[in-house]
């Protein structure tokens, strides 16, 4: 019970629906940078729809498709570490709900 009608966040997101540019991601790790400065496990926190998760050997995987286009990996990557635009046309998030 949530003590309002929102319902948790996990459901509000699966509402939403995704138009997904089969291999073609609009993001970009480079991993080496991303280690050497932590952002690689940073981005694994941050990121509200998962998109990041990291391997065995430390590499950042990327599944862009489940992208919600907030920026926030952005606003904490440093510099060099991450590349990232919005996906093209009408490609990547519709949200549902407000
Ligand atoms: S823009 Fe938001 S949802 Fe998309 S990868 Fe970055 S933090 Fe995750």
């Amino acid at each position: 019970m949530t003590g309002n009608d929102w319902g948790s966040v996990t459901e509000r997101l699966g509402g939403n629906s995704y138009e997904v540019d089969e291999g073609n991601s609009h993001i970009l790790v480079h991993q080496e940078e991303a280690r050497r400065t932590g952002t690689g496990k940073l981005l694994v926190r941050v990121c509200p729809a998962h998109v990041y998760s990291e391997e065995e050997d430390g590499t950042i995987a990327v599944e862009y498709a489940a992208c919600l286009e907030c920026g926030t990996c952005r606003a904490v990557a440093a510099p060099g570490t991450l590349e990232w635009h919005y996906p093209e046309g009408s490609m990547g998030v519709s949200f549902r709900e407000g």
